[in-house]
């Protein structure tokens, strides 16, 4: 009995071991996959995500003037399986701790994260575009001598032809 009783009163001082929601919020751990989110910024349009989403919870589609794109993922087919943020090459779309996916079915519509995406034009010969983002042309010009500020203004034909052009100059300058 007195045995008992010690681990009663323990705990009852330790307070409850389980969490109190829904008196309060969940907590969620860090790496939790909740509701995927697009960064509009970021995002070049490649349809990656959408290629590889296993939900079919992405469409994207050019509007009918072809100035950008509309984004949507639907959070209501969406199975959390973090494909696309894999697979995104800019980091555009990550996953969120919010797992509050419970709705009304009069509601299901509502499920979604919509953009609208425009395009830029291309500084070099005026195609659509979307600007490449620093942080990725960076990496992938890392040992090229180009301009990041002006390559990522330009179209990928555009790039080729501006990394082409910079290292023939570099030659010219630098015969060996
Ligand atoms: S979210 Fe990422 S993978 Fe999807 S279209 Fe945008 S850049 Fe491409
Ligand atoms: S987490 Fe999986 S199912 Fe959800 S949108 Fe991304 S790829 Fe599609």
């Amino acid at each position: 009995m007195f045995k008992f009783l010690k681990v009663l009163v323990k705990n009852i001082l330790q307070g409850p071991a389980t969490e109190a929601f829904p008196l309060q919020p969940a907590k969620t751990p860090d790496r939790f996959r909740g509701r995927v989110t697009l960064n509009p910024d970021l995002c070049v349009g490649c349809g990656i995500c959408s290629h590889v989403c296993s939900g079919d919870a992405i469409r994207i589609i050019p509007n009918e003037e072809k100035t950008g794109y509309h984004y949507t993922v639907w959070y209501n087919s969406c199975c959390l399986c973090g494909s696309c943020t894999y697979y995104c090459p800019t980091k555009a779309i990550t996953m969120t701790n919010n797992w509050h996916n419970s709705h009304k079915q009069d509601d299901k519509f509502k499920m979604a994260e919509h953009h609208f995406i425009p395009y830029l034009k291309c500084d070099g010969c005026g195609a659509p575009i979307r600007l490449l983002p620093p942080h990725l042309a960076t990496r992938i010009y890392a040992h090229s001598p180009v301009d990041i500020e002006k390559i990522i203004r330009l179209c990928p034909s555009c790039r080729q032809i501006a990394t082409a052009e910079r290292q023939g100059e570099l030659n010219e300058s630098n015969p060996e």
